[in-house]
């Protein structure tokens, strides 16, 4: 895959401005060049050549120029000045006019236009709290962000969903807990989350368990007397843990937290080649109220392909084991763009989600992580085997409208095949609380477990007025070396 380089003299907008360089010409992987980037990298571009150059003047409201130096400029340099001034409005400014001249040279729209984050339904909860029309709303969308109109609606929709799912909990005095389980069977090709292969880290489990716990223990004393709104353990696939293991967990955290007014409680049991009947039993005798079983995809092919272990058989024979312990709120998870699958794949794993009836369905794009070995192998093999468009997309969107699901969140990573977005599904009464509140950062989130982040919200006059955070360490080892740092990271964050 061919790389091209940005070259820019201002460091501080360098990286969005360069997301939308690479969301136009996304067949290039894109390297951006400044000032005291690492010289080994300046001297590779300027062998290969420049493919753009941004100068901005000093100063905030200075104007700027772009050079363009790709095969469409002829060999001269195409110089184009900046007509508006520059300042603190760079996404509405600058941002907006870049966006035109690369959606003039490429003649392309991008659905998303300059939102490049990733949460851009945050925009429309924000308006809408500010007592917003959704007409005045979706203009704000389409003029000052070039969203598309569908997307200007998808956002308006989520939000106004959100903010009714929302009005109960506890926003401003509560908070939520997330627990990390960092094991998994094995690793699957586009993963870049914290997770290591539980067969060579079997031994280390019971340690693991013992800080999380401490962690636990820590967090129960801390967040005494504040309401505790959803709990979700994630990871990883927390099944990986062995039944004994699971009830550890889950007895301790019946016992240190009160549980009484918790609207949900998530365990993303997620591969089936990890979930048992036994493990499901133990979930349900801790009153856990929503899984996930994800399958990602219904084609055997792809799965083996993606070295995602669990095969659609497993989905299969677990799915009727879960119903009849009574779980009545079973997320699952597909990924759209995965290598080798377009319409034809998509649409047989929407008819077979159609046959199990989920009570949510979380849509991803595959999105291209530098640390996973997806990135690598694209570097080997090309991007021709990974597609993804609004026509796949509508797919699954389509399907899920037509059994009972709405679109209740959503939310954008980088490097996302087809530029698009990952969409939470659900019949009413079963949104995923948790993944709301993550998405649209209006509660404190208490994170336990290697690799997990803590934020605390701060409210002023009932809005949002800072954010903070405290990260824990990604290795397990170090993470157990650590704990008691971990924990005065988190004493010192509440
Ligand atoms: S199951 Fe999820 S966390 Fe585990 S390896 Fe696969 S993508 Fe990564």
């Amino acid at each position: 895959m061919s790389v091209r380089y940005l070259k820019i003299n201002h460091e501080k907008y360098g990286y969005d401005l360069l997301a939308l360089f690479q969301s136009f010409y996304p067949e290039s992987s894109w390297q951006l060049v400044f000032p005291g980037c690492r010289e080994q990298i300046i001297k590779e571009a300027e062998n290969i050549g420049f493919f753009a150059e941004l100068i901005f003047a000093e100063g905030d409201n200075a104007p700027a120029e772009v050079k363009f130096f790709d095969p469409d400029s002829e060999g001269e340099a195409d110089v184009l000045k900046y007509p508006g001034g520059l300042g603190a409005d760079l996404k509405e400014g600058f941002g907006n006019w870049i966006y035109d001249v690369l959606s003039e040279r490429t003649n392309k729209t991008l659905p998303w236009g300059t939102l490049n984050g990733v949460r851009p339904t945050k925009l429309a909860y924000r308006q809408l709290e500010e007592g917003k029309s959704p007409e005045e709303i979706k203009e704000y969308y389409l003029k000052e962000r070039k969203t598309s109109p569908e997307k200007a609606l998808l956002s308006i929709e989520i939000a106004q969903r959100e903010r009714e799912i929302l009005k109960d909990l506890h926003l401003t005095d509560g908070y939520s807990l997330y627990i990390g389980i960092p094991f998994c069977p094995t690793t699957c090709l586009y993963c870049s989350f914290t997770s290591y292969p539980i067969a060579r880290f079997r031994k280390e489990v019971d340690r693991y368990i013992d800080c999380l716990l401490q962690e636990l223990e820590f967090i129960s004393q801390q967040m005494k007397g504040r309401f505790l709104d959803t709990v979700y353990i994630g990871g990883g696939t927390p099944t990986t843990l062995e039944p004994a293991q699971l009830d550890r967990l889950l007895s301790f955290v019946e016992e240190h937290f009160d549980m009484s007014g918790v609207s949900e409680f998530t365990v993303e049991a997620g591969r089936a080649d990890s979930i048992t009947e036994e493990k499901l039993k133990v979930l349900k005798g801790h009153n856990v109220t929503r899984i996930s079983i994800n399958p990602q995809t219904f084609n055997q092919e792809t799965l083996d392909f993606i070295g995602r272990k669990a095969s659609v058989q497993q989905v299969l024979d677990i799915w009727p084991v879960a119903r009849k312990l009574g779980f009545d709120n079973i997320n699952m998870d597909i990924i759209l763009g995965l290598p080798g699958e377009g319409k034809e794949e998509v649409t047989r794993t929407i008819n077979k989600i159609k046959e199990l009836k989920p009570d949510s369905l979380t849509v991803h794009s595959l999105a291209i992580k530098r640390a996973s070995k997806l990135s690598q192998w694209i570097i080997e093999n090309g991007k021709e085997m990974l597609q993804n468009s609004d026509e796949v997309m509508a797919i699954a969107s389509e399907g899920a409208e037509k059994m009972g699901l709405l679109p209740y969140y959503l939310y954008r990573q980088k490097n996302m095949s087809g530029n698009l977005e990952n969409v939470g599904f659900a019949s009413p009464g079963k949104f995923g609380i948790y993944n709301i509140l993550i998405m649209e950062e209006l509660q404190t989130i208490v994170a336990a477990g290697a690799g997990t982040v803590s934020k605390r919200v701060y409210y002023e006059d009932g809005n949002v007025s800072k954010i903070e955070r405290c990260e824990n360490c990604k290795e397990v080892p170090m993470y157990c070396e650590r704990i008691n740092e971990m924990i005065e990271r988190k004493r010192a964050l509440f």
